[in-house]
């Protein structure tokens, strides 16, 4: 992502979202990845807390038809499901989450996780070590 990279909206904050889909998910491109939320508007009673509760900017709000609309649907975390776990009429769906699980293993996640945290953990055993101070005999 670079500091071109097409603004989308603003959150519930007025901070300004940029389009996330063009980021790889651990190696994945992510319009290879079914993750976003699908609507079921015979549900939705229109209260807007999805609209205000994604920091992601996944959502517009439709004003003519008064309804949150899937604009970005690449800009939604993979794997997150607070809007739907927020929406009070379970008007939200997200796909089973062993599509998830099959992803983690696809992409070796745990393996480039751990590949990370490793070296993070190591340097600060060593800071933890050289600030031990010496018991007294
Ligand atoms: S939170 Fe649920 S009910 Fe509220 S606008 Fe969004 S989809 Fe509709
Ligand atoms: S799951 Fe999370 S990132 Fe995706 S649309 Fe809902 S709140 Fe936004």
């Amino acid at each position: 992502m670079n500091d071109k990279t097409k603004i989308v909206g603003k959150d519930a904050l007025g901070r300004p979202v940029k389009d996330l889909s063009s980021i790889s998910w651990w190696g994945i491109d992510r319009k290879q990845i079914d993750w976003y939320p699908k609507m079921d508007y015979d549900k939705c009673a229109h209260c807007g807390i999805c609209f205000i509760s994604c920091g992601r900017r996944v959502f517009d709000w439709d004003k003519k038809e008064d309804k949150p609309l899937v604009a970005y649907p690449y800009n939604c975390m993979v794997a997150c499901q607070t809007c739907a776990n927020l929406c009070p009429c379970g008007a939200i769906e997200f796909p089973e989450t062993d599509s998830i699980k099959k992803l983690l293993n696809k992409a070796k996640v745990i393996k480039k996780a751990f590949e990370i945290l490793e070296p993070i953990q190591e340097e600060e055993k060593i800071d933890e070590d050289s600030t031990q101070i010496e018991p007294e005999v």
